[in-house]
């Protein structure tokens, strides 16, 4: 399981709905795994916009009484998990303002990395910020371009480089864009009783029986209303750069992402893992939930049986869900038994996604040992992940990431295993069907795809509202 690390937000909209807060509730819901910090909703009546947020998953912040006072046929909602700005109620999305053009809500998913350059030159010109996410910058951009722009959105989107999968809420419409490089995914679906509607992942769609019509391309905005939808460009489609870890790790297995379903591109990985590295093992177990799909593919393509060693408790939540450390540690330890009836004086190999810190995954194997494991060879279904992310995935700064100064010898060592093998960068894109170019792979081999000299960290704008008012 890729511990201690990272994790980004869920955004979805959705027009022509007899109850759009019911079905934007399901949505978030499908799409918890996306953010489990906080929660919200903004929905329009038409005239007025009227939004609920707070901190936790879903259900603990929607009671149904609490949806029905959400009166609207259309609205946007939003999972969170700080990517920037600390875990905090005034941080939850959407954010909702009202400004010269009139009321607006918004949920974003991805880093805005020049969004720290772009405050400071609104601060000092006196605009007045509530939260410390790069998000609300583009309110203020909206703002700035209302009265001088024929397209304020797309001008707004002009001044914005990093990550954006966003969808904003008008009285009258929905708005929804996506970066020129598409980061992450934002695809578009058509229910049968309500509209179009627009989710971060599909499994969103099939949650509320909407049918996949597309993804939003890469530098497109697509608006949503009572006409239908419409679509304009704001920027030329830059080479993609969709974020593979996506694939690897973050999204949904029953999600289609960049036009392939999650779940078979982890089974190739698990098939690709296999080839790369064999070994003599008595059979294969997964880390879970983790590493469960590309253990499939393993043990399909070596041969070799498929068990379940180490059993999760289901009553504690995924370790990520709490973002600070010591909260995760009691989290960890709780999180799994191992079966010492089935893994004692047994070769195991043991599947897992990706590893970050190592911690964690060290504690488990460790365990594994403590049970009677006679070998543990240890399989991870991507690439040492070096670099850290400036687009969406909170991973630790580097000088923690295992991977970041250590060889593979060492952190094998470190973990405590017989034999250590990650996927190798071309093994892992040979399993995704676009053209390799096609995909952000920067936390593992450094190229990023624009300059990320001057990024914005996940509490470099809380650091600098805290400055400005010390
Ligand atoms: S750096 Fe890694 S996690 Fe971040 S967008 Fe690129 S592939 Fe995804």
């Amino acid at each position: 399981m890729t511990d201690e690390a990272k994790h980004k937000c869920g955004v979805f909209g959705i027009w022509g709905a007899v109850d759009a807060a019911q079905l934007i509730y399901t949505a978030l819901y499908a799409q918890q795994h996306r953010g489990q910090e906080s929660a919200g909703i903004a929905v329009s009546d038409g005239q007025m916009l009227h939004n609920h947020t707070g901190m936790g998953l879903v259900a603990d912040v929607f009671t149904p009484e609490r949806l029905r006072q959400l009166k609207g046929f259309a609205g946007i909602g939003h999972n969170r998990y700080s990517t920037t700005g600390s875990s905090r109620r005034h941080n939850a999305q959407p954010l909702m303002e009202r400004y010269i053009g009139g009321q607006v809500a918004m949920a974003h998913n991805g880093n805005l990395i020049n969004a720290e350059l772009l405050r400071r030159s609104y601060e000092e010109r006196g605009h007045i910020f509530h939260t410390s996410t790069d998000t609300e910058v583009i309110l203020h951009l909206l703002a700035s371009h209302h009265l001088t722009k024929e397209d304020p959105v797309a001008e707004a989107l002009h001044h914005l480089q990093g990550a954006y999968s966003l969808v904003l809420l008008f009285p009258d419409r929905i708005e929804a864009a996506r970066d020129p490089w598409g980061w992450r995914p934002l695809v578009i679906g058509l229910t049968e009783d309500a509209g179009y509607c627009v989710a971060s992942e599909t499994v969103a769609l099939d949650a509320i029986g909407a049918k996949f019509v597309r993804e939003v391309e890469p530098g497109e905005i697509v608006t949503i209303n009572d006409a239908g939808f419409e679509s304009r460009r704001f920027a030329e489609a830059q080479q993609p750069a969709h974020c593979v870890f996506e694939h690897v790790y973050f999204a949904n297995p029953g999600s289609i992402l960049f036009g392939d379903n999650v779940q078979l591109v982890r089974e190739r990985l698990g098939e690709t893992l296999a080839r790369e590295a064999p070994v003599e093992a008595d059979f294969i177990i997964p880390m879970p939930d983790s590493g469960r799909s590309a253990a499939l593919g393993y043990a399909r393509q070596s041969g070799l049986e498929y068990r379940e060693g180490i059993v999760p408790n289901r009553y504690v939540g995924r370790t990520f869900i709490q973002p600070t450390p010591s909260k995760r540690r009691y989290a960890v330890q709780l999180k799994h038994n191992v079966i010492s009836d089935i893994v004692r004086g047994k070769r195991i190999i043991v599947i897992d996604d990706s590893i970050v810190r190592g911690t964690t995954t060290r504690g488990k194997m460790e365990h594994l040992r403590r049970a009677g494991a006679k070998e543990i060879h240890l399989r991870i279904s991507c690439p040492p992940i070096r670099y850290p992310c400036y687009f969406g995935i909170d991973f630790p700064d580097r000088s923690k990431l295992i991977a970041h100064d250590r060889s593979i010898e060492q952190i094998r060592d470190f973990l405590g295993v017989d034999s250590l093998h990650f996927l190798s960068l071309e093994g892992m894109l040979s399993c995704v069907t676009r053209p390799r170019e096609h995909y952000c792979t920067a936390c593992f081999n450094g190229s990023y795809r624009l300059n990320v000299e001057h990024p914005v960290s996940k509490l470099d704008l809380e650091r600098h509202q805290l400055k400005m008012f010390s």
